[in-house]
């Protein structure tokens, strides 16, 4: 028999309080925090659609893994365990620990990087950029034309443009470029797959030229997922098969373990090439911790290790990937713009679609960002021009590509009545929605400034 509601796959064992708030005091809350949801104080949130990082809940068996963490400063068995898990799960001989995503990339990167060197990716996310820029790089997206119409129905909208790769390498010179990176799923793309012919495609410009190939496998067993029930032969292959196969495919990952990993802090790089390897844990020892931690306590190595095996659970999988459609159909069905199909951790609207009256410049999404948490106490983010916009060098704006606002949904944590407390906000954000007026910045840093920047109401 099969049934049309999808359950949670978990029971509630224990309970974390939400702070209930009222309309009139979130207006002051959003005041206080100058329209910058990153600045809001978590216990005035109702629903944290923020992001899907760090903030899964755990499993009981992986609360247990945690007492028998081993918080020894070299050679932790607990440290053995992480280690084993990703080498069975990569096929890497060179597993790095570290305390998080960008501290992986940080170390890769920075090493591969500095200035005249060219990363490219199907799109880089904002720490990864961050990181390549940081170092003098420069980082270049080219995701496949599909990825840049929002409705366009299209199963792998996450896929590189492969052609436009081998241009680039061309371009630039072979021995010019860092490494290319498959971002996978696409999270600043929308959360969209990307397809095993793709991984493949790109891989074999990477041979030709023998450039590194790097996949970002922070979402890989969503992407299995997605790869198992869209590309055709893949369809008996287990998750875990699917992702093992696309790893065996490139030179070595960098993984933040807050998504895929099912923990709240935690990350790993792995490598192929000894030498590189070597490189790189001189560079962790120096910031973050010996090579058997990297910055972690033994703890969460525990987490993690039971994490990435827990996360290719079919039902686990199949909850996950299905729930968050159903949200994201139902905004659809409603007439909410928005990236289509719905990716795996998150849905993406079109908040440039939403408020035609509000001009790029004058960041749309920030406007929806913060209309969700007047409304509803929702907090989400935005991906557009805030996250991505530029000055060019006589101070002209350049817009991101897209104007979004992600609904990040983490991992395990919100029931299927929350998710419709959230649909009955939108429904709401439809009323009076053509006087909403756009943001202004007032105060911002030199890099990734949406987490940091201050915002006025025009
Ligand atoms: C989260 C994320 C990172 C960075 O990881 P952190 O753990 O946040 O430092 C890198 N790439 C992608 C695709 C991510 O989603």
């Amino acid at each position: 028999m099969t049934f049309k509601t999808i359950i949670e796959p978990f029971k509630i064992k224990e309970i974390e309080p939400i702070n209930v708030t009222t309309e009139e005091e979130r207006v002051k809350y959003l005041k206080d925090a100058f329209y910058n949801p990153f600045k809001l104080k978590s216990e005035h949130v109702l629903i944290d659609f923020l992001t899907d990082s760090g903030t899964s809940a755990m499993s009981s068996r992986q609360w247990a893994a945690m007492m028998e963490g081993d918080e020894a400063y070299a050679g932790s068995r607990s440290w053995l365990k992480m280690e084993a898990v990703i080498k069975d799960l990569t096929g890497f001989e060179h597993i790095l620990p570290t305390h998080q995503g960008r501290a992986a990339e940080r170390i890769l990167y920075g090493y591969l990087g500095g200035k005249g060197k060219v990363f490219i990716s199907n799109t880089h996310f904002d720490t990864t950029r961050a990181n390549i820029e940081f170092s003098g790089a420069e980082a270049i997206d080219i995701p496949v034309e599909e990825a840049k119409h929002p409705m366009l129905d299209h199963p792998f909208k996450g896929n590189m443009d492969v052609k436009e790769l081998e241009r680039l390498i061309n371009h630039y010179g072979p021995e010019n470029i860092g490494g290319v990176i498959l971002t996978v799923t696409n999270n600043s793309g929308g959360g969209q797959p990307v397809s095993m012919k793709n991984a493949k495609d790109v891989k074999q410009v990477c041979n030709k030229y023998k450039v590194n190939y790097f996949l970002d496998c922070c979402r890989i067993a969503e992407n299995a997922y997605f790869i198992n029930h869209r590309e055709t032969g893949y369809e008996k292959k287990t998750y875990k098969e699917i992702a093992q196969e696309m790893f065996s495919l490139s030179d070595g990952c960098v993984m933040s373990a807050k998504k895929d990993g099912l923990v709240n802090m935690g990350g790993f790089l792995a490598v192929k090439d000894k030498a590189l390897s070597d490189a790189c844990t001189n560079l962790l020892i120096i910031t973050e911790g010996f090579a058997t931690y990297g910055g972690l306590s033994g703890r969460s190595m525990e987490a993690i290790a039971v994490g990435l095996e827990e996360v290719f659970e079919p039902d686990y999988l199949k909850y996950r990937i299905r729930s968050t459609a159903y949200l994201g159909e139902k905004l659809y069905k409603m007439g909410v713009p928005l990236i289509y199909p719905i990716g795996g951790h998150a849905v993406y609207i079109d908040a440039r679609a939403f408020y035609p009256q509000i001009p790029v410049e004058q960041y749309p999404g920030q406007a929806m960002v913060c209309e969700l948490y007047l409304k509803g106490g929702i907090r989400s983010v935005e991906i557009g021009s805030v996250m991505f916009g530029k000055k060019d060098k006589d101070g002209k704006f350049i817009p991101a590509p897209n104007e979004l606002v992600r609904l990040a949904i983490p991992r395990r944590v919100y029931t299927q009545s929350h998710i419709e407390y959230v649909i009955e906000v939108f429904e709401k954000m439809f009323e009076g929605k053509e006087n909403v007026k756009g943001m202004k910045i007032i105060e911002e840093p030199e890099f990734l400034r949406h987490f940091t920047a201050k915002f006025e109401r025009l």
